[in-house]
């Protein structure tokens, strides 16, 4: 019986709109303003990445790090050399000194070919979104872990959907889709965010919701915050650090 009452809200519904379509016209649900920006966009490169768009800010482009800061306020001073800057686990930590809330993030990643160690002392780094909720970046390629802690990883919280690793010595492209929270005055989560990430073209996080923080030991916490910057991790592992190039951001 419900079923039936079901088809006929659904009959009467398709008879509505089909009498609101008489005396339509194509042009009648068209409209030309506010017209979409032009952007101009970036050049493909060998390896799949994009310069940046037209539009983009400018996080890395092979110069300098004028864009980042250490994370104790002081310069950012990871090595830069022949248009890449390489981790340098002596100094910790640097995250961009822009504050974002919503944003399309492009970064390259390149673990070096002479890698050693295992799991996750590996290649280890990472890319946190608002420096807060961390991206894995790590070399899985042939090197297995806890799979919610590999390559594209929520870290600890979202297994990625594939492993699409390049092998050390070739760029790792990942395009990174964020959603930034919003907060009820008591602190917690009206909306959580959220992720989609793309890696060498394959979706990894497809509309992924973040849970809170991800913390190496223990659950997901829910700490309030606004705007902030996109922090690449400085991991201990004792392993060969790796590189990174080409970073632009889009706010959205
Ligand atoms: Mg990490």
């Amino acid at each position: 019986m419900k079923t039936l009452v079901s088809l006929a809200v659904v009959a009467v519904a398709g008879i509505g709109s089909a009498f609101a379509q008489e005396g339509m016209r194509p042009e009648m649900s068209e409209f030309y303003d506010p017209k979409p920006p032009v952007v101009v966009p970036g050049v493909e490169l060998a390896g799949g990445g994009f310069t940046a768009p037209s539009d983009a800010i400018i996080l890395f482009d092979g110069k300098d790090l004028s864009a980042w800061e250490n994370t104790n306020g002081g310069p950012a001073e990871w090595p830069v050399k022949d248009g890449v800057f390489t981790v340098d686990k002596s100094k910790g930590d640097i995250r961009t000194k822009e504050k974002f809330e919503s944003f399309q993030l492009h970064i390259e990643w390149r673990i070096p070919e002479n890698i050693h160690g295992e799991g996750q002392l590996r290649g280890n780094s990472g890319v946190y979104l608002q420096g807060m909720y961390e991206i894995q970046v790590l070399d899985s390629y042939n090197n297995p872990t806890y799979v919610n802690g590999q390559a594209g990883s929520v870290y600890k919280q979202s297994v990625p959907l594939a492993n699409a690793m390049r092998k050390p010595g070739e760029w790792n492209v990942y395009d990174i889709i964020y959603t930034a929270p919003t907060f009820k005055e008591d602190g917690t989560y009206r909306t959580r965010p959220m992720v989609t990430l793309i890696q060498n073209g394959v979706v990894l996080q497809y509309n992924t919701v973040i849970l809170g923080t991800t913390e190496y030991i223990g659950f997901p916490r829910t700490v309030k915050h606004g705007a902030g910057p996109i922090l690449l991790q400085s991991h201990g592992d004792p392993s060969e650090p790796i590189s990174y190039r080409n970073i632009w951001i889009r706010k959205m």
